[in-house]
């Protein structure tokens, strides 16, 4: 399958925004024009419920939204199945003492996901370094109604994990830069860099994989965090398995101590786990969650959680 080819297998995600629309108000606003709960690929006005991810739809992928008043109302948002899975597995409260952080936000589809899980009450932190992109983040914010996000533009590894403000901090969200090399409209473009000289590929990748462990590193050193959430639309076991392995070994994984949350707590019923040789154990592998292209009808993404305690986990299931 060329990219395109396998773009056209991955339904239209559309995620409805429940900090601005109940989801019976989206459903009966989109069958009053045509749609149809029948299926994405039943017809063009079919669509579906997704099965992991609540308040999901699946619609056939020619079906625009950029100009359906949904959209451009706020209340729905565009957004990968797989992208949806980092903020349903960091699963915040939904209190008003909630603080958390979204350490890498903009363009802010997670930033968002994670507002509407808290029910817009408490707070969230949210971090983008790039000066353009957090203006597309600020925008995006205010379109998505989340008044519980604070917008900061710095630099995540440059911020105090001890400053006071941040001393209530329980969840932090890391899905920073990576290769992209899982995002399906740019296979193609893979494709080519295939043919790039493999040192500087190799060279590239451990590059990024150097800056994710860094992030997660710092994540763990914030006082009183007790889940991390690290995700990349990365397939290399560089940037994902061996990331995670490098982050359990560091000191600051035994200072916490933080182990990878049992698979009961990370979409159990998600099947595609880890990959089992880039791991220590089956169970470290079995924690953690891969999506891949052209497999899954999502975009290449990878999922995992730190918790922080010494107590074994709950056994699964
Ligand atoms: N989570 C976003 C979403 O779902 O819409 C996508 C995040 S994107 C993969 C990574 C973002 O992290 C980029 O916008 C990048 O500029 C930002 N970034 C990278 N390093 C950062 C750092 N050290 N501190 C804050 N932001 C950073």
């Amino acid at each position: 399958h060329s990219g395109d080819e396998r773009a056209a297998l991955i339904p239209r995600y559309v995620r409805i925004n429940t900090t601005m629309g109940t989801p019976a108000e989206v459903l009966e606003s989109l069958v009053s024009r045509g749609f149809v709960l029948s299926g994405p690929f039943s017809s063009k006005k079919g669509f579906a419920k997704d099965s992991h991810v609540p308040n999901l739809l699946l619609f056939d992928p020619n079906v625009s939204f950029q100009d359906d008043p949904l959209y451009k109302s706020g209340k729905i948002i565009l957004q990968d199945k797989a992208s949806c899975f980092p903020a349903l597995v960091l699963s915040p409260p939904a209190a008003d003492s909630s603080v958390i952080i979204d350490a890498t936000a903009a363009p802010g589809n997670k930033t968002s996901h994670l507002s509407a899980l808290m029910e817009n009450k408490g707070k969230l932190y949210a971090f983008e370094r790039d000066r353009k992109r957090f203006s597309t983040l600020k925008m995006m914010l205010s379109k998505a109604g989340c008044s519980n996000v604070s917008p900061i533009n710095a630099d995540f590894l440059t911020t105090d994990p001890n400053d006071p403000q941040f001393s209530a901090v329980t969840h932090i969200l890391l899905d920073p830069s990576c290769s992209g090399s899982g995002i399906v409209n740019r296979l193609d473009y893979l494709l080519e860099a295939e043919s790039e000289d493999d040192t500087v590929k190799d060279d590239r990748l451990d590059k990024l994989a150097a800056f994710q462990l860094m992030m997660i590193k710092h994540a763990m050193r914030f006082p009183n965090v007790k889940r991390i959430v690290y995700s990349t639309c990365s397939i290399h076991a560089t940037e994902n398995e061996r990331v995670v392995r490098n982050a359990l070994n560091s000191d600051e994984a035994k200072a916490g101590p933080f182990q990878l949350a049992p698979r009961s707590e990370v979409l159990p019923t998600w099947p595609r786990r880890g990959y089992g040789e880039e791991m220590e154990s089956p169970e470290q592998a079995d924690s953690v969650i891969r999506c891949l292209p052209g497999e899954d009808a999502t975009n290449g993404f990878f999922v995992s959680c730190f918790i922080k305690g010494s107590h074994a986990p709950p056994t699964k299931r």
